[in-house]
């Protein structure tokens, strides 16, 4: 493996030829048999796999067969056309965003899968919002055109109204339904076919003649839509001289990559047709490391002046973990490299928790087999062991030239259950096993209740919990009993008040002394900030500052304890209003003492309340069971935000409180005879109703 130029790749494929690129979808749309052929079409595996029968590549986990969705992302290498394709797996369900912001913080372009039946559905509008707020520049596949009921325009239409995307039809199928047999291109102005065994020739044919005129209609739209973008060609447009496929190429590729664009693309992966087109369009429209803008990072994680990356080998080293495999004896670490070079046998600075990491091995993932690699170069994924404290977000990079690349932002969990060993001689594997899934996981956290002996895990909804909990029982074998479901309340106060605490022991010997007065209010913490913030209003040193942080650290620490019922406290500015010291009795324990016992009686007279997580709930139902559905949201102390009609179908908009969600899939699906399409993702947390605040504290224990 030789090195090449400042942007070539270890492999000697100049950078400009990789191609990073996630398959986005929701479950069902056709993600797993479009991958499947993706990697079939490239050479890589023989067989083509079908997701019905379990046998696909990337769907290696057992679960992920059972339950027919891909759950876990794999990354995956595969040769193009003188092009290297990185794959990156993404997973398609929004109890899963974790899994999905992860993996498309680390690409560079995505094919978003649709199903041309139903066009923009609820969960495809999650996926997109996802990709966009990643800036991932996207194309558009309107698969399953062999479907009864697929209309190409119509999904075409649906993804202009409902998503907030630029599409550009580059692509007319040939037929529809059962006779739906090929495409136009309207950048080459040629008919394809696919024909032999799983459709492997491309067959190059010219346009039948029936379908001339609406070839050169949408060819007009398509150069109309190219020449806006572009000054030289809109005077050739004006002009009306045709434009050359060069120059659509040209322009289409820059809009795809600036975002202004997304060509919209057709086939049926199921039926082999306009697979290898699709994976053409990846490779002409969808940006190489190169073409994205450098990383930005800051010098680390104290001194937060701004340092760009660019993907160059002659840069400092920087490299983001994306993905955590556990795999034995060794786990496995998926890495990209943003910047220099990462080499095997290697030292590494870990830039989020200052240690050095070891790099000792490194591999090309194949679907089924891997390469193992001296070196791996900017813009480039690869897995390696060797590193042992590095979590999913964190950066390495060179030691003498320190960067932290922007943290992955995950939301926090919402929901928990407990969990106990069926064998109680698991005890300590338990704890040991949910360390190490908390680590490949960020949103899953788990806990330990002195108080009820429980160990408790929590995620970002029933689902993510259900697969975690399988995971505990089929890939580390412990199994588990489970507990009910609990929704993760926090606490929250609404007004201002002051309270003094005194924490004065000075009965012989060394005493303790010190005095504190504190007021507490609520407070709006920015994005990404704390929820807690605190100010010192003392004059002139009359305390001393180390005490001033004993205050700061004894009223912190009372947030996770609330005032009303064990939950967290959220959002409480403190201002330290007074404090009183000895000359010899007066320690930090003392002020943090007292300043718990001042956060605590303020935080009581601060009219507390409850707050509930609330989630955003998408539901779409034929037309004829809206009412019933709506109906049955306001039961569960829904707020309707918004209801649209797409074709026959509404899609009714909701924030509902998490616990009116559980068993909503069972629900829904009696409700409407299968008929419903839903997602649901945190939203906010909102002050509970006073009566239902009541019910929950007396349930706790807490009633009056
Ligand atoms: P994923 O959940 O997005 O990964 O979707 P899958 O690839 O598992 O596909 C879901 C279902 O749709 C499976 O039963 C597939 O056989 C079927 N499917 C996938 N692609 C097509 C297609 O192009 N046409 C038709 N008719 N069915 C398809």
């Amino acid at each position: 493996m030789s090195a090449t130029s400042a942007e070539g790749t270890s492999d000697g494929s100049p950078l400009s030829r990789v191609r990073n690129i996630g398959i986005a979808a929701h479950i069902d749309a056709g993600k797993t048999t479009t991958t499947e052929r993706v990697l079939f079409y490239a050479g890589r595996t023989h067989k083509v796999g079908e997701v019905d029968d379990g046998t696909t590549t990337t769907d290696f986990d057992e679960q992920e067969q059972q339950r027919g969705i891909t759950i876990f992302s794999a990354a995956v290498t595969l040769p193009w056309k003188d092009h290297q394709i990185n794959l990156i797996d993404t997973p398609g369900h929004v109890d899963f965003t974790a899994e999905v912001e992860r993996s498309l913080r680390v690409l560079d372009g995505a094919v978003v899968v649709f199903d041309s039946k139903e066009g923009v559905e609820a969960q495809s509008e999650t996926v997109w919002r996802q990709a966009m707020k990643y800036h991932v520049p996207c194309l558009c596949f309107l698969n399953k055109m062999d479907k009864i009921g697929a209309d190409f325009y119509e999904s075409l239409l649906s993804i202009e109204k409902r998503l907030e995307s630029h599409p550009v039809a580059i692509q007319l199928p040939i037929g529809a339904e059962g006779t739906f047999e090929g495409l136009i291109d309207l950048v080459t102005m040629k008919a394809y076919r696919f024909a032999g065994d799983h459709g492997v020739h491309v067959e190059e044919y010219e346009i039948p003649p029936a379908m001339v005129a609406d070839a050169k209609q949408w060819r007009h739209t398509l150069e109309e839509k190219v020449a806006e973008l572009d000054d030289e060609l809109m005077h050739k447009y004006l002009e009306e001289q045709p434009l050359t496929e060069c120059e659509i190429k040209r322009v289409l590729r820059q809009a795809t990559i600036t975002g202004r664009m997304n060509p919209v693309i057709c086939g049926s992966s199921l039926k082999n047709i306009g697979v290898q087109k699709m994976i053409d369009a990846v490779v002409d429209y969808l940006p190489s490391p190169l073409e994205r803008p450098p990383i930005d990072g800051v010098r680390s994680l104290k001194d937060l002046t701004v340092v760009h990356r660019k993907p160059r080998r002659d840069e400092p080293f920087s490299a983001l973990v994306f993905k955590i495999v556990a795999e034995k004896p060794l786990d496995l670490y998926y890495i990209r490299v943003y910047s220099g070079v990462m080499k095997s046998s290697m030292r590494s600075y870990n830039s989020n928790t200052g240690e050095k990491e070891n790099i000792s091995r490194m591999f090309r993932m194949f679907a089924k087999r891997r390469e193992q690699l001296d070196e791996a170069g900017p813009g480039e994924i690869v897995a390696c062991v060797g590193l042992k404290d590095a979590l999913t977000g964190h950066t390495l990079c060179d030691a003498k030239d320190q960067v932290v690349l922007e943290r992955i932002e995950f939301p926090t969990p919402v929901i928990s259950v407990s969990v106990e060993p069926k064998n109680s001689k698991d005890k300590e594997t338990l704890i040991e096993t949910l360390g190490k899934m908390a680590r490949q996981d960020p949103t899953f956290r788990h806990s330990f209740n002195a108080e009820t002996g429980q160990t408790i895990i929590s995620g970002m909804g029933e689902l993510h919990l259900e697969v975690l909990i399988y995971k505990l029982d089929k890939d580390f074998r412990v199994p588990v009993i489970v507990g009910k479901p609990l929704v993760a309340y926090r606490e929250a106060i609404t007004q201002r008040a002051e309270a003094e605490g005194r924490f004065i022991r000075q009965t012989g010997g060394h005493g303790q002394y010190a005095v504190v007065r504190l007021r507490v209010e609520p407070f709006k913490p920015a994005k990404g900030e704390e929820a807690f913030s605190f100010s010192n209003e003392i004059k002139g040193g009359a305390l001393r500052a180390e005490f001033v942080h004993a205050v700061e650290r004894g009223a912190k620490e009372c947030l996770s304890m609330g005032v009303l019922a064990g939950y967290e406290l959220l959002n409480v500015h403190v201002t330290l209003l007074e404090g009183k010291e000895h000359p010899v009795d007066s320690s930090d324990m003392a002020f943090e003492n007292a300043a718990r016992m001042a956060f605590e009686e303020a935080c009581k007279h601060a009219g507390p309340v409850m707050l509930e997580p609330i989630m955003k709930l998408v539901v779409t139902v034929p037309d004829d069971y809206f009412g019933i559905v709506s109906g049955d949201l306001s039961a569960r102390r829904g707020l309707i935000q918004d209801t649209e009609m797409r074709k026959n179908h509404r899609a009714i908009t909701a924030h509902v409180p998490l616990s009116e969600m559980f068993q909503y899939s069972t629900h829904v699906r009696t409700l409407t005879q299968g008929r419903a399409n839903w997602a649901m993702e945190p939203h906010s947390y909102a002050a509970m109703p006073l009566n239902l605040q009541k019910e929950l504290l007396r349930k706790h224990g807490y009633g009056d």
